[in-house]
């Protein structure tokens, strides 16, 4: 039993005296949003940072994926994937566009390609992935799909802040990526989001859309919407730049040793490192075979909780399970069956940059020896 409770996650937040100090600069200058001082050095910094050519930041992520899907006017159906948080499809549901489910691949629950291809009808007009728990899609084989059935992709790269494949950010594939900076993700800005694109003219429309459509004073040109971003985030945002490296360094000690401690636990299996892939340890999911391990996820799940740790399951139950999408025919059994195993097994284990190494030791040996 912990002394504390142990939650999934713990923010971080900047340093105070710093954002003290550029709260008295907002409170000089009386300019609160709509592109200001820190709106503006941060989009620049974060671009830098990020690898990226352009990136638009919003008020959050959900609003950033329904604006995603409006800058590149999707309609009909889109292919996306039943096993991620549930704004990835209630994005599409708030543009009137139908969701396709497809499956996930068993090795990183992706949504697998193969059944992307199969999933295309003539209403198809784009591909929305996910890089659950930062973990890259099979983005060359979807870009290929979309190129031969001239499809868009918008990826819900929510879990994939800073993470690269060959030295390149993952958020360059794709037409458009859309990051979150809620507090429960890696990098925050209290609530936060972001789009990536890859051109000027699309950064522009972008733009216009997150805030109403104004091109001028004077010029709506489409029925945007409020999305922007404010001052006080900005300012918070640029500070979080500052110490994103060693929080990265600290997380990725933390995940090596929960694998180091768990890794022969039978019936537990975890992901491991991808070659060419530059991580950003979001999350520690595992996964409980109830053939193998002693207890069912959900039995493994309470006993945590009646220890003070409250690990949670992302992501289960599985979208297309909610009432408002299980009538769906992409949202059958035998449709998702690699989602619903996932689904069945999976927790994700606390894990944050103030996690002490005794907490990661006593959560492990509490999994190891119940
Ligand atoms: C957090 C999250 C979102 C939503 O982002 P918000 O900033 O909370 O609106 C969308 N998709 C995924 C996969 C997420 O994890």
């Amino acid at each position: 039993m912990m002394g504390k409770k142990i939650f999934v996650t713990q923010p971080t937040l900047p340093n105070l005296d710093g954002f003290i100090e550029s709260l008295k600069e907002i409170w000089e200058n009386k300019w609160l949003t709509n592109d200001g001082k820190f709106h503006k050095e941060f989009e620049n910094k974060l671009a830098k940072f990020l690898g990226v050519k352009y990136i638009s930041l919003f008020s959050n992520g959900t609003l950033a994926l329904i604006s995603a899907l409006q800058v590149l006017r999707i309609t009909g159906e889109v292919i996306t994937t039943p096993y991620s948080f549930v704004a990835t499809t209630h994005a599409l549901w708030w543009n009137g566009i139908k969701p396709v489910f497809a499956d996930i691949e068993l090795n990183y629950c992706n949504i697998d390609a193969e059944r992307i291809e199969t999933a295309i009808t003539p209403k198809t007009t784009a591909i929305l992935p996910v890089h659950v728990y930062g973990n890259p899609c099979n983005v060359d084989r979807i870009q290929d799909i979309a190129d031969r059935y001239g499809l868009k992709v918008i990826y819900d790269a929510a879990h994939a802040f800073g993470v690269e494949k060959n030295d390149n950010s993952i958020l360059n594939y794709g037409d458009l990526s859309i990051l979150s900076f809620h507090a429960t993700k890696i990098f925050n800005t209290i609530e936060g989001g972001a789009i990536i694109c890859h051109d000027k003219k699309t950064k522009k429309r972008i733009d216009f859309l997150k805030n109403f459509g104004f091109a001028d004073e004077v010029t709506v040109v489409a029925p945007g919407i409020n999305a922007k971003m404010n001052e006080l985030q900005a300012a918070y945002g640029l500070l979080q730049l500052n110490t994103y490296q060693k929080e990265l360094w600290k997380r990725m000690e933390i995940v090596n040793l929960y694998r180091n401690l768990l890794h022969n636990t039978k019936g537990i299996t975890f992901f491991n490192d991808i070659p060419n892939v530059k991580h950003n340890y979001a999350y520690f999911p595992i996964l409980v075979d109830k053939n193998k391990y002693r207890y069912e996820r959900d039995e493994l799940y309470a006993i945590l909780k009646k220890h003070n740790i409250y690990a949670r399951r992302y992501f289960y139950p599985l979208i297309s399970d909610f009432s408002v999408y299980r009538g769906l025919p992409s949202a059958n059994h035998e449709n998702l069956i690699s989602a619903r195993i996932i689904a069945k097994q999976v927790i994700c284990l606390p894990l944050y940059s103030n996690l002490s190494f005794e907490d990661v030791e006593q959560i492990s040996k509490i999994i190891k020896t119940v």
